[in-house]
Formats: structure tokens, sequence, C-alpha cells
């Protein structure tokens, strides 16, 4: 069965014979660690031949403390992707279904079909979820429903009137999930907080992650949260141990520095907006964004697009045969991808 399952391929750097070497693939952070941060790891490290606290005590209460809801609504997993594997553990199976909208995040199928469910693809909208054709593909052998919000790749994000009318035709019996990897990206008010606008339902769970506002990608920890009975289930389903005490420590000293962490978000984003407008003033078509990336469709220029771009040292996420998507770095980083942009021979409009 493994063998059917396309290997997950994470972004890479590209090695360019100038030397350069961007990485626009992976929509982490561009910042290293602060210093606060750093020095919760090392102070963490002198305990490293201990097991962890397998119920992240202090983390889950700052989590709590932070967003304002219980303790037992929170879970924890190895990054957010770990908490996708928790969560279809615990409601998927041979003969359920999991639906997800596509293009989206490429954990979906992999995990759905890991966990035995059929994966069923609803087509996007233009760069959008079609959260109508995703209400009718829920049948009664549905357990789960990804919602990604805002959309890898496409940047895209639903609304909180049209969540809503899409949450009230989905039977209770199915969890919606709304993955909010890119939530601190998201400057269009009318884009909801899943945490804050959600709470009262009974089959909603929003996942969230320090991989990337937060700048912890390489420490693997993401949260969940979610009514209590499935918050408990999906702590079940975790490997014991996973998410390690430095992930713990870091995660706990980067809520402490918040502010500081959103400041960088504002300037990610202030870059995304600069990025953009230049991409369009040079002739390229491309959706707005609410996260930390661009989406460009290319079509068949995606492959030669990218090479392009590698060739100069600079790599972006290709997706063949559809598009590019362009993680926001720092200025300096943005204007060699803008660089290698400005010299690509197509444009897409
Ligand atoms: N959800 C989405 C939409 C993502 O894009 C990613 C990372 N690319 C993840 C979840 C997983 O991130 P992590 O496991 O690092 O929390």
């Amino acid at each position: 069965m493994l063998g059917t399952i396309p290997a997950y391929k994470p972004g890479r750097k590209a090695a360019s014979p100038s030397g350069r070497s961007v990485k626009l693939s992976s929509n982490e952070s561009p910042y290293g660690p602060l210093p606060s941060v750093i020095e919760a790891v090392t102070r963490s490290a002198a305990d490293l031949n201990r097991y962890p606290d397998t119920a992240a005590t202090e983390l889950t209460g700052a989590l709590a403390d932070r967003f304002g809801v219980d303790e037992d609504r929170i879970a924890l997993g190895a990054g957010s992707v770990g908490l996708l594997q928790q969560i279809l553990e615990a409601v998927a199976e041979p003969g359920t279904e999991v639906v997800y909208a596509w293009r989206s995040f490429e954990a979906y199928p992999l995990l759905a079909g890991l966990s035995g469910a059929d994966p069923v693809a609803v087509p996007l909208r233009g760069e959008t979820h079609d959260l109508d054709a995703m209400a009718e593909a829920v049948t009664d052998r549905t357990r789960a429903v990804f919602v990604c919000n805002p959309n890898n790749p496409t940047g895209t994000a639903v609304r909180e009137s049209e969540l809503t009318a899409f949450l009230d035709r989905v039977p209770e019996h199915v969890l919606v999930v709304l993955d909010e990897a890119y939530r601190e990206y998201v400057r269009d008010p009318q884009v909801p907080d899943g945490i804050a606008a959600f709470a009262d339902r009974p089959n909603v769970a929003v996942l969230r992650t320090f991989s990337k506002a937060y700048g912890l990608a390489a420490l693997r920890v993401g949260f969940m949260v979610a009514p209590p009975h499935i918050a408990t289930a999906v702590r079940k389903t975790m490997v014991p141990f996973a998410v390690n005490h430095v992930a713990q420590a870091a995660a706990v000293a980067s809520l402490a520095a918040e502010d500081e962490l959103l400041e960088r978000v504002a300037a990610t984003v202030k870059e995304r907006e600069r990025v953009r407008d230049a991409l369009l003033a040079d002739g390229w078509e491309l959706p707005s964004t609410e996260a930390n990336f661009v989406w460009l469709r290319l079509g068949e220029h995606t492959a030669s697009f990218a090479a392009a771009a590698e060739a100069s040292g600079v790599a972006v996420r290709a997706f063949p045969g559809e598009g590019l998507r362009i993680s926001i770095g720092t200025p300096e980083e943005n204007d060699a991808f803008l660089e290698a942009a400005r010299e690509f021979p197509h444009r897409n409009r």
C-alpha cells in the first residue's frame, strides 16, 4: 500500500553557480530564533537524559491562557501534520471518507490514504475552496472534512459568513478540521479566527502550529483546539512523548515573546504585499493572499520557471503543470525572487 502513496517532499535550498542560496520553498519564517528562545532551548538541554512531560503541562497551560480556552480542549502533536495524522487515526478507517479541497496541502490525501480512508478531493473554484461542493461531497461515510484557511498553496481564505453557512450544512457526525497553519498572517477582517468564532460547535477542531509565524519549524510543535471529547480522543492517538521537552520549552518561550514575533509577522505581511504588487506591475496575474506565500498559476511553464529560479539560487515550490508557490522571505530574498521572475520570458496573463 505504501508504494501507492506519493512521498512528502520537503523544500530544499537551491545552490546556484553564483553561490546564492535563497530558500523560499517551505513557508518557513525567514528569521532565526529569538535570544530568549535559544536560552530556553539551552536550559532545557540539561534534561536530555529524561523523558519529557507527556502531558506538556506548562505549554498546555500557556496555550489555554493565551487563547482563553479550557485546557481540556487542547491537544498537542509533532507539528500540525502530526495532529492531522492523530485526528485521522482517531476518526477514520477503511470504508470511510475524508473530504478536502484540491489543490490544497499535500498531506491531506497522503495521511487519509495511510489511515485507510478514501480521499475525496473537491476541486477549488478558481483559487478558492468551493464550500458548496465540499458540503455536497459529504456522505454517510464521511468522517472528516479539512478546510485549509488560508489555503496552501493558493493563499486564498474563506470568510466567516461562508464558513458558518458551510458548518450549518455539515452533519454533526463529521469532524470539520480548520487548518489554520497561517492564521497569524491573515489581515482580511472577514476571515475568522476559528478558535474564537467556532468554539461552541461540537464538531469543529482548529489546528495551529509553531512552525510558521513562531519560527520553530525544526522543533515540531502543533496544537489543536476542539471540544473536550475530540481533544481527548486525539490525545490518545499521539505517539508517546512525540512533543519533546526542548520543543515544549521553545514553544512556551515563543508565547512569552509573542509581541516580538508578531512584529516579524507584520514585516512579512508588508513584504507579501510588496512582492504581490511588484509581480502585478510586471504583468503577472496572481490571487490576493492571506498567508506568507504567493501563488503563481503557470501551467506548462511551471517547471521551467522553477528551474530558472533555481539556477539563479532561489528555491521555490513547483507543482508541475499547475503553478508555483513562493514563500515570503527577507526583503533581500524577495528581491532575488523578483529579479528571477522579471527575467523569465513568459507571463501568465
Ligand atoms: N497545514 C498546512 C496548511 C501547512 O501548510 C503545513 C506545513 N506546510 C502544515 C499544516 C504542517 O506544518 P507543521 O507540521 O510544521 O505544523
